[in-house]
């Protein structure tokens, strides 16, 4: 039994478009899966309605976790589930520090100093540092990646890790990324970056105008994701 199970769906928005138009996709657990494709695709609307944000309604096919049908689960009890995603546009908390931060996705604080320092934050002086305004991009970047870590999730999906991340180089997020699966957690990895993709990626899906269309060793699926003008970099940005 796959960890997740996301059976032909189709997704509207709001306002009735279509923006997944037919998606099946798996992921085992401890398995690292890429998930490319062009810019306006449906990858992170896919994404989300994996985790259950509002705004957007499963119109067709089914997301199932842990062998449980999830559809219609709101987002708060997937969570508990052990299902988390961090977001393309991290959050800030204006007046929340990064060490209370983290300490909602752990009670363990030595693990959560940990999981700052795996990010590249020197937890000496950020767990003091309030999370909003005076951090810059990448840095809140970081402190997401170090909070989904903290959490040990079973499955967590980062969407576009990668972008707007000051990291020199993209080893520094591969080593963040195999660190959460040897924490225990499986990535549903959304990137542009074909490096990234390659290297850790066990498998890879690729994603067009709303549909699944390729699925296979990530070297084949990027070299089809070039080939269909899917906007993929090399190294870091
Ligand atoms: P990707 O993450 O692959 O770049 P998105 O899932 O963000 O793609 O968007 C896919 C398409 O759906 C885009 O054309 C986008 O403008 C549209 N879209 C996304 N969210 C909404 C929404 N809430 N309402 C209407 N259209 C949306
Ligand atoms: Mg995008
Ligand atoms: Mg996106």
């Amino acid at each position: 039994m796959a960890l997740l199970e996301v059976k032909d769906l189709r997704v509207e928005s709001e306002d009735g478009t279509e923006i997944v138009r037919g998606a099946s996709l798996t992921v085992d657990e401890g398995e690292i899966v890429d998930l490319i494709g062009p810019n306006g695709s449906g990858k992170s609307t896919l994404a989300k309605t994996i985790v259950g944000c509002s705004g957007y309604e499963v119109v067709e096919g089914e997301v199932r976790f842990k062998g449980r049908d999830i559809t219609d689960l709101p987002m708060y009890e997937r969570a508990r589930m052990g299902l988390t995603m961090s977001w393309q546009e991290p959050a800030r908390f204006e007046g929340l520090t990064v060490g209370e931060y983290l300490s909602v996705c752990t009670d363990d604080e030595d693990w959560a100093r940990r999981c700052l320092r795996i990010v590249g934050l020197d937890p000496e002086e950020y767990w003091d540092r309030e999370c909003g305004e005076n951090l810059s991009g990448g840095e809140r970047k970081r402190v997401e990646l170090a909070a989904v870590m903290a959490m040990r999730p079973d499955l967590v999906i980062l969407d576009e890790p990668d972008a707007g991340l000051d990291m020199s180089s993209m080893e520094d997020l591969a080593k963040v990324i195999e660190t959460m699966r040897e924490e225990g957690s499986a990535v549903l990895l959304i990137t542009h970056n074909r490096d990234l993709a390659e290297q850790v990626g066990d498998r890879a899906y690729l994603m067009m105008d709303g549909k699944i269309v390729d699925e296979g060793d990530p070297k084949d699926v990027v070299l089809k994701c070039l080939m269909c003008g899917g906007g993929l970099v090399c190294g870091a940005e």
